[in-house]
């Protein structure tokens, strides 16, 4: 059997070298290792071309928020291909996957958002956003409020604008980045630039950067301003609580757009239905994607608040659209998500169960002596490597210390990702209070292993 598993992970492997191109991976490491290959997933666990069983702690990719295998979601995807495996959005027609679903959102939103913009993606959600801000400014008379301005480290995706909004210099450096009229100003890290500093006035230094850099371009030329609740990609960055008050007064007293992209934060991950209500943001345009399905199908929305609807709809045709928009057998995917959410209590659960019982496992960690810092809300943390704990003294760039957490980590059968010396968990919702402390465990392991 085990030889088995071997030849057909060898041939894949093989073929793998020399056909797949993957994204945000070194091939040259890739084909000197082999790629990984997960064949199967069930509950919170993956099995690889070996057999091995893994606890999936990044839900995929922060998406497969009801775990592997639920049989609602596989169910609704099959009734829905039957009925009407495709048809769009475009020229006054709607299906009624669609339509249901952004009813439901919109009971689920908020504040004052009940409209929704489907997309396929949450990267396909942030070029909406960044068309959508300037066609509202152009119906508004003001056509000059065109500047976004975004964060360091920020991630909003993968398409040319998702990565020029998004803060990482890596993806800047590559394809003709960044793009004229987004700016960035500084995160909200403290661990990482802010220690010594008291939290509060790091904080507030670093909400008040968007006051500085709109008075420095001029209120009148900025359209909007955008940003994850917590950061996610860039390493779970918890902000200060001093932060986002800060950063609302601003965009209020400047009158210019709130945007908020929940593609990780939305459907339950921090313990809300979407991260907006536990700061209390009132966003103007919200951005939501992966847990909208638990990843099953891929699926965006934008959801616009009264002021930029009524702009929009008064404002003659908006020429944007993909064509798998709101795509039916996605939108009847989560609906039935959506469903499976509310009838086993999943946000509430991660509010006052799961979640406050990870934090406190979690938090145990922070006693390793590797470890500077634990961090994290609802069913998402982090912790920091520290090459030094008490003086909180980070490793040496280059040294690659959360690649090797990584590894001991996947090979004592825990998936469990590396930001730089970050290491970042974000399970599946339906995790048990089991299966929590078998993470943590293993990412205790993990970290003994790797000191
Ligand atoms: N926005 C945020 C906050 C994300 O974390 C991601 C992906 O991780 C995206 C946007 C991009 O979403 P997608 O990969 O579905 O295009």
């Amino acid at each position: 059997m085990a030889e088995q598993h071997g030849r057909s992970r060898s041939r894949l492997q093989a073929l793998d070298a020399a056909h797949h191109l993957h994204p945000f991976t070194d091939s040259q490491a890739l084909h000197q290792k082999g790629t990984r290959i997960i064949e199967k997933g069930e509950g919170v666990y993956l099995w690889d071309a070996d057999g091995n069983r893994i606890l999936d702690g990044m839900a995929g990719l922060w998406c497969v928020n009801l775990g592997y295998g639920r049989e609602e979601l596989i169910r609704a995807a099959e009734r829905q291909l039957r009925q009407l495996p495709y048809y769009n959005l475009f020229f006054q027609t709607t299906h009624p996957q669609a339509t249901e679903l952004a009813a439901t959102l919109a009971t689920l939103l908020p504040g004052d958002m009940q409209h929704l913009f489907f997309t396929g993606s949450g990267s396909e959600c942030n070029d909406t956003v960044v068309r959508m801000v300037r066609h509202y400014w152009a119906t508004q008379g003001r056509p000059e409020r065109k500047v976004i301005i975004s964060r360091h480290n920020a991630y909003h995706g993968s398409t040319l604008a998702g990565a020029a909004l998004g803060g990482m210099k890596p993806m800047h450096a590559q394809g003709g980045l960044p793009l004229p009229d987004i700016v960035h100003i500084d995160q909200p890290y403290h661990f990482g630039e802010g220690q010594g500093r008291d939290e509060h006035e790091f904080g507030l230094e670093r909400a008040r950067q968007l006051e500085r850099k709109i008075l420095e371009l001029g209120p009148e030329r900025v359209a909007a301003f955008i940003g994850e609740p917590i950061q996610g990609a860039g390493g779970v960055i918890i902000p200060p609580a001093s932060y986002w008050p800060e950063i609302k007064r601003i965009c209020r007293q400047y009158d210019i757009l709130l945007v908020v992209d929940e593609v990780i934060c939305g459907f339950g991950r921090t313990g809300h239905w979407f991260a907006s209500e536990y700061y209390d943001l009132q966003p103007d345009l919200l951005c939501m994607a992966k847990g909208i399905t638990s990843g099953y199908m891929p699926l965006g929305a934008v959801a616009v608040g009264g002021r930029v609807a009524a702009g929009l709809i008064g404002g003659g045709e908006f020429f944007h659209g993909f064509t798998y928009s709101g795509h039916p057998v996605a939108c009847a995917v989560a609906l039935a998500n959506i469903a499976v959410m509310q009838a086993e209590n999943i946000v509430e659960r991660v509010h006052t169960d799961t979640g406050p019982y990870l934090q406190r496992a979690w938090a145990s960690l922070g006693e390793h002596p590797l470890v500077g810092e634990t961090r994290g809300l609802g069913l998402v943390a982090a912790l920091e490597l520290v090459a030094d704990r008490q003086s909180k003294r980070r490793f040496a760039s280059g040294l690659g210390a959360g690649l090797v957490c990584r590894e001991h980590s996947f090979d004592l059968g825990l998936v469990m990702r590396a930001v730089g010396d970050t290491m970042i968990i974000s399970p599946p919702l339906v995790i048990t209070r089991a299966e929590i402390d078998e993470l943590v465990g293993k990412a205790r392991q993990a970290l003994d292993l790797t000191y």
